[in-house]
């Protein structure tokens, strides 16, 4: 099976897997995890030095351990109306954390400055008043796009202004450095807060870490203790990501081409493609032939498997578990099926 579904189902390569079982471990939840802790060091490190990190399970909790930080119960969190921390995390920052989201929908996904400035609100008696915006970097159902760095700095003058906090998801980040050549410490240096994920494009098994202000950090170990997602001898997954970092953030690149690999093969046979930014392919098909869990059943016969993402829209994720070959092959699958 060609599985372009998501970037999640890569698998540790065998020398990930030799790194993880090498790694020295201890309780991490007594703070005596040292590979834990080097990890949550490496990437408070690689975005500037200015947060503090820890190690969580899930981009979720990563997520909603931040909004959770920023954001009271009854208090409000403005982001994209598509943006995951709304539209995928089963209403976690309302379950969780009694948070009010106010959405705007925004071309892929990328908040505009002029609409943030309209959606802030000051609260007053009646008015619950805006704590943070979230901005997501790369954009998962704005079909991977990536926000250009003077967009966001518009965006933090604006919270600045308005003393409201910024939240990264920051889930896909690494593709939006290799995109575009931004240095991660340009990116620190924008939020107070950031999730970014180690089991995506990267390739670890699982896990997140949440970049934070460090006198935070008591009260986020709390909230993900709360969560559940407290974990013993987690340098066993840390080291996984520890790897990650070091070897897969440059392969990314060849994610991206074989993207536009299928994009362009997908284009030339008359479909309507998302232009693609980084490693997700979005293609609206047309509303003549079958919808989209039709197409994606016709795809699994054939051998490829791809994720309806609405109800005429197909998303196609490349990963470091598909080779040229295979991006070729799944689009000349999907093009067939997609009439
Ligand atoms: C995948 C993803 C997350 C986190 O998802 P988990 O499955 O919990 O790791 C968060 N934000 C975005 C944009 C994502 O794509």
């Amino acid at each position: 099976m060609i599985d372009l579904r998501s970037d999640t189902v890569t698998r540790p390569t065998p020398a990930m897997r030799a790194a993880m079982a090498d790694a020295e471990v201890g309780d991490d939840v007594y703070g005596e995890d040292p590979t834990v802790r080097a990890l949550e060091d490496k990437v408070a490190g690689l975005f500037g030095g200015r947060h503090a990190g820890l190690f969580t399970p899930t981009g979720v909790m990563a997520n909603q351990i931040a909004v959770r930080l920023l954001v009271a119960p009854g208090e409000e969190l403005v982001l994209d109306a598509d943006a995951h921390i709304v539209a995928h995390e089963d209403g976690a920052a309302a379950w969780h954390g009694g948070v009010q989201t106010r959405t705007t929908l925004s071309p892929r996904g990328l908040l505009r400055p002029d609409d943030v400035a309209r959606l802030i609100r000051a609260g007053d008696q009646y008015t619950v008043g805006t704590k943070a915006i979230a901005v997501e970097q790369t954009h998962n159902r704005g079909g991977g796009s990536v926000y250009p760095l003077e967009q966001l700095r518009a965006v933090r003058e604006l919270a600045d202004a308005a003393d409201v906090a910024v939240h990264c998801d920051g889930a896909r980040i690494w593709h939006a450095h290799i995109a575009t050549g931004t240095p991660f410490a340009e990116y620190g240096a924008l939020f107070d807060t950031m999730a970014v994920c180690l089991s995506k494009g990267l390739g670890a098994p699982a896990g997140s870490v949440v970049l934070i202000p460090a006198e935070r950090m008591p009260e986020a170990r709390r909230m993900r203790h709360r969560m559940g997602g407290a974990m013993r001898q987690a340098g066993i997954l840390a080291a996984g990501g520890l790897y990650a970092l070091d070897r897969h953030i440059g392969r990314l690149a060849e994610d991206h081409a074989h993207a536009r690999l299928i994009a362009d093969r997908l284009t030339e046979d008359g479909l309507d493609v998302v232009e693609p930014e980084t490693n997700l392919v979005l293609v609206r098909l047309p509303e003549s032939g079958p919808a989209a869990v039709e197409v994606a059943a016709r795809c699994r016969e054939a051998g490829v498997l791809v994720s309806a993402f609405g109800p005429r829209l197909i998303r196609m994720v490349t990963h470091m578990d598909v080779d040229v070959s295979a991006c070729a092959k799944a689009a000349e699958v999907l093009a067939g099926a997609a009439r």
